[in-house]
């Protein structure tokens, strides 16, 4: 029987780990998106910068061709005017346009002019510049020569636009933008050689201003120029390159980096929303175990109620078998035996009867105690319903075992149980029987019950094992009680036969016999001595009993007859209400109590019980005659003839059997008849079947007659024809005798 459940929480850690792995891979997606963005974002600063620098370096030149294409700079740089140069070429521009370093270089290649921030400074100032300046300058001569000599008409027109600028390493702790440019004619009124022509340097450096103002232009936070290289995690670096492709410093900054900065700022509601969702997983993950655990729980308890009784707790029929078919099936595979125990309280019923259902209850449970303590290890006990209960033991090696369990059971139920203080004692049948697998568990169950119920017919309080034959036997009887009982209830096959009891002296019908027959379906007429032991044991001697009485009462009334003898079993006779019962047949068919003999064997007086005495009392009282049947052949005592007081005694057909061949049966059956003349009595011979028998018994004083002799038991219509007869012959004779 397997218990579900352990599916459920698998089920919610499965629902658990696929929302963490959910929230894992949306949180991996959203880094490298912000990755990305951000990604994108520095790339946009970096082109911004170049922009920048690229703007600087074309801006400057611009910014000089505004006064060295000019005819009044060469005339006047040609002239040394120092005033005019300091206000339109060399002062002016650097303060102007804020270039850091201006130099006038003449035709050799030397200053002639310095100006550092809009002053002039002495010349030597050049020297720290020379070796980022000189090779420019030596290029842009050469560019020049190369031109002047592709433009010889027109040179210095050729000339105009043309420059170096480039970004340069001034020292070793600064950087520039380095631009030179020649100083021309701006018109044909003058003539410049190529080789005269002087030269104008800007120098604009990249120092934290200049980087400053790119990135306040382009938007990049925090700009700054290093020649060197850059380790701050926090910072980008981009390297500047010069026209030949050499690194000449780093521009660095702090990157804008929008997602980044997004998750920083959202970060404390992520972070709570994440710890929310964390908790209210943790919870809903907590909630549902805890459901889970409950439904298994209550399944569980399901389970065990289908398979359990509710009452004492043991397994029920349903789980017994399930056991039963399984020990069976193990036994066959393990070559060992099984041994069924079918357990049945005697007289449970009246217990309930008796101190109610909930006493019943409580010994039902007291019972279960005492058969769990009973039993070993890996046997079953369980109840079957009502006071029905079975042992499975199984692996039986020793059959010894199971009869040691049976007989403990027997003598552990036999003490008396204590319910609410009241001492209450019952007994216990046990029917059982082993198997060695190869039978069918209906057999098996047949069989312990067959069993127990032949331990309840061989008086109760005792087990019985169940042994092949006598099985069968059982069986017939289990069928034809259940056959009686519905020939009970339907009133079909069972019917009273008469024999009749004559006066012999007189020669005629004084009463005569009820005998029941049963008329079975199958087996034909059977006489009382196959049924009414079996209603005896039974239980259904009452109804039987009651039946006879009511059908003989019957008849007799509608008849001639006399009297009517019936036999009473003393199980009937026991029941306290009989007597009421007796009296109400009469009233209810209206039969004269002098007309009804009851006829009783010796064993029911050899009980010496007060209440026997008492209805025997009761029913004489009425007037109805009281006859020992079977007399002679019971352990009888004049002193419970005295006691209790019959009206008739029967003489045993044994007796009236043997008259005439042995002495002593002759001298018993005279002494009979001496004793019931003396105490008043009636007496009748049954059996007598010849007519040394009937000459014997007349000779003896004994003159009523029963037997094949006289007549066979014979039908009711039979019975009249034969009474009607008598009456005829009786006319007869009372006519002859009257003429
Ligand atoms: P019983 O009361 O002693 O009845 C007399 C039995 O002797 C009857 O047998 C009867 O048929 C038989 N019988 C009569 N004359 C002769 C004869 O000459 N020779 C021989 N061999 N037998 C003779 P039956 O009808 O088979 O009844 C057997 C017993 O069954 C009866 O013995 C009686 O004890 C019992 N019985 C019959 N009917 C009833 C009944 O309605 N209730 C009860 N409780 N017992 C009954
Ligand atoms: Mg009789
Ligand atoms: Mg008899």
């Amino acid at each position: 029987m397997q218990v579900p459940g352990n599916h459920h929480s698998r089920l919610s850690a499965t629902v658990v780990l696929l929302s963490v792995m959910l929230t894992i891979a949306l949180a991996t997606l959203g880094w490298w998106a912000a990755v990305k963005i951000d990604d994108r974002s520095i790339a946009r600063e970096t082109k911004a910068l170049r922009t920048g620098l690229a703007e600087l370096l074309d801006r400057i030149p611009h910014e000089q061709d505004s006064s060295v294409v000019w005819t009044e700079a060469v005339v006047n740089v040609r002239a040394g005017n120092d005033q005019w140069i300091a206000e339109n070429l060399a002062e002016w521009l650097s303060d102007y346009f804020g270039h850091d370093r201006v130099y006038l270089i003449d035709p050799d290649g030397e200053p002639i002019r310095a100006v550092e921030r809009g002053q002039r400074v002495s010349l030597l100032a050049y020297e720290r510049d020379r070796a980022a300046i000189g090779p420019m300058i030596a290029e842009l001569r050469r560019k020049m020569a190369v031109a002047s000599v592709e433009n010889a008409d027109d040179a210095t027109d050729a000339l105009v636009g043309t420059g170096m600028e480039d970004v340069r390493t001034l020292s070793p702790d600064a950087t520039g933008i380095v631009s030179v440019r020649p100083i021309l004619p701006s018109d044909d009124t003058l003539v410049q050689a190529i080789g005269d022509v002087f030269l104008h340097v800007s120098v604009v450096e990249l120092d934290q201003d200049t980087a400053a103002a790119i990135g306040q232009k382009f938007d990049v936070a925090d700009l700054r120029f290093a020649q060197g290289a850059v380790l701050d995690s926090e910072r980008i670096a981009n390297p500047v390159l010069d026209s030949a492709g050499r690194i000449v410093g780093f521009f660095h900054w702090l990157p804008d980096e929008p997602a980044y900065q997004l998750i920083l700022e959202t970060a404390p509601l992520l972070a709570g929303t994440a710890l929310f969702l964390v908790l209210a997983g943790t919870l809903l993950f907590l909630r549902l175990q805890s459901t889970t655990e409950r439904l298994e729980t209550t399944q569980a308890h399901a389970t065990f109620l289908a398979y359990h009784d509710s009452l004492t707790r043991l397994p029920n029929r349903a789980m017994f078998e399930h056991k039963l078919s399984q020990s069976l099936g193990d036994a066959r595979r393990n070559n060992s035996q099984v041994v069924l125990h079918c357990i049945d309280l005697d007289h449970f019923k009246s217990v309930n009867d008796t101190f109610g259902h909930a006493a019943g209850d409580a010994l039902l449970l007291q019972v279960s105690h005492r058969l769990g303590s009973l039993v070993g290890e890996g046997d079953l006990v369980a109840r079957l319903g009502g006071d029905e209960f079975a042992i499975i033991q199984p692996n039986v090696s020793d059959m010894r075992d199971a009869l040691g369990l049976a007989q403990s059971v027997v003598s552990a139920l036999e003490q008396s149980f204590d319910i609410d203080g009241h001492e209450i004692e019952v007994s216990t049948s046990v029917g059982l029987m082993s198997s060695d697998g190869h039978v069918e568990m209906e057999d098996l169950l047949r069989q312990a019950d067959l069993a127990l119920y032949e331990a309840k017919g061989g008086g109760r309080n005792r087990y019985m094992l169940y042994a092949g034959e006598l099985g069968t036997l059982l069986r017939d009887r289990l069928e034809l009680e259940s056959e009686l009982r519905e020939a009970l209830k339907s009133r079909q096959g069972l019917e009273l036969v008469y024999q009749p009891i004559y006066c012999i002296r007189e020669n005629r019908i004084l009463g005569a016999e009820a005998l029941v027959r049963w008329q079975h379906p199958k087996r034909g007429r059977l006489s009382p001595d196959m049924f009414i032991k079996l209603a005896e044991e039974r239980g259904l001697i009452n109804q039987l009993g009651h039946w006879v009485l009511q059908e003989a009462c019957r008849f007799a009334v509608k008849s001639q007859l006399p009297w009517i003898a019936v036999n009473v079993s003393p199980i009937q006779f026991r029941d306290e209400r009989f007597a009421e019962r007796v009296f109400g047949t009469l009233d209810a068919t209206g039969l004269d109590a002098a007309r009804l003999e009851i006829e009783v064997t010796e064993g029911l007086l050899l009980q010496n019980s007060p209440e026997v005495q008492h209805t025997l009392r009761v029913l004489r009282g009425r007037g109805i005659r009281v006859a020992l049947d079977d007399f002679g052949t019971g352990y009888s005592s004049i002193s419970y003839l005295r006691t209790y007081g019959v009206d008739k005694l029967k003489i045993d057909q044994s007796f009236t059997a043997q008259l005439g061949q042995d002495e002593e049966i002759d001298s018993i059956v005279r002494s009979i008849i001496d004793l019931g003349r003396a105490m008043k009595m009636q007496l009748t011979a049954e059996g007598v079947e010849t007519e040394s028998q009937r000459s014997i018994l007349i000779a003896m004083g004994c003159d009523q007659l029963q037997g094949y002799l006289l007549s066979r038991p014979v039908s009711d219509q039979v019975m009249l024809d034969l009474l009607s007869a008598d009456a005829q012959r009786e006319d007869n004779v009372l006519g002859r005798q009257a003429v």
